[in-house]
């Protein structure tokens, strides 16, 4: 059986209430090791879920400002319980980036909107640039109808000076990878006030995708999660 382009754009629209958007999908092959489904079959297919800029952000404040809210990871358990809501209405297995063991979100992620990794990790976006993000998918065990992948062009190949290499003041980002120890003393350090407030210097200091760059208080949030402040 194959899912329609009906129940897809059902998801879509159920998904954009709380300003998430499907990220494309694709179907496994036969050789593959897919995972679970909801009925504990191989998964035929998956529907990737995420963002683009902070679209998510008051939804997930006004969710936060209720009683009760978790104090550890509340943007991981709003991100469940919207997602996991919406596999219920579908039939789907919603999974999570943060699920152990690891799913492979970025291998995923690349296969179904065809993109590449920018020198910071992020995958670029030609219309979002790094300012977008995966907050889970959905498993089906039946075929779906895709949004169609187009191969996306990788902006991060015609760009010659690359300032997302140069504003870190730790150089944190190199060829050698990134310097995770560096970043976070750096950041938690007297001079990171700026990544504290303001983000990550060299992420802000790409040139695309600036519509959708996230507010100071949001990339502010991800700061402290990331540095455990
Ligand atoms: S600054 Fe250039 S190389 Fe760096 S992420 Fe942006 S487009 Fe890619
Ligand atoms: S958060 Fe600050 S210290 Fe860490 S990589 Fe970005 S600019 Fe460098």
């Amino acid at each position: 059986m194959t899912l329609s382009r009906d129940l897809v754009g059902e998801v879509a629209n159920a998904l954009s209430a709380n300003g998430l958007i499907l990220r494309g999908g694709f179907g496994f092959g036969d050789d593959e090791m897919a995972p679970a489904a909801s009925s504990g079959v191989p998964a035929k297919s998956v529907l990737l879920v995420g963002q683009a800029g902070a679209a998510p952000w008051p939804h997930f404040q006004r969710w936060l400002g209720q009683p009760g809210r978790p104090v550890a990871n509340p943007l991981d358990t709003w991100s469940r319980e919207v997602i996991g809501a919406v596999a219920r209405s579908c039939g789907a297995r919603a999974v999570s980036p943060s699920d152990r063991p690891y799913l492979p979100f970025q291998q995923w992620a690349m296969r179904a909107e065809g993109l590449k990794p920018s020198p910071l990790g992020v995958l670029m976006h030609p219309q979002y640039g790094l300012w977008h993000a995966y907050r889970g998918a959905l498993l089906f065990e039946d075929e779906i109808s895709p949004p169609e992948a187009h191969e996306a062009i990788h902006l991060c190949d015609t760009c010659v000076d690359k300032p997302c290499l140069k504003s870190c003041p730790v150089d944190a980002y190199s060829g050698q990878g990134f310097a995770h120890e560096a970043c976070l003393d750096h950041v938690r350090g007297p001079r990171g006030e700026p990544c504290r407030t303001g983000g990550c210097l060299d992420r802000n200091a790409c040139p695309y995708g600036t519509d959708y760059r996230y507010p100071p208080e949001v990339q502010a949030f991800h700061m402290a999660a990331f540095a455990r402040l």
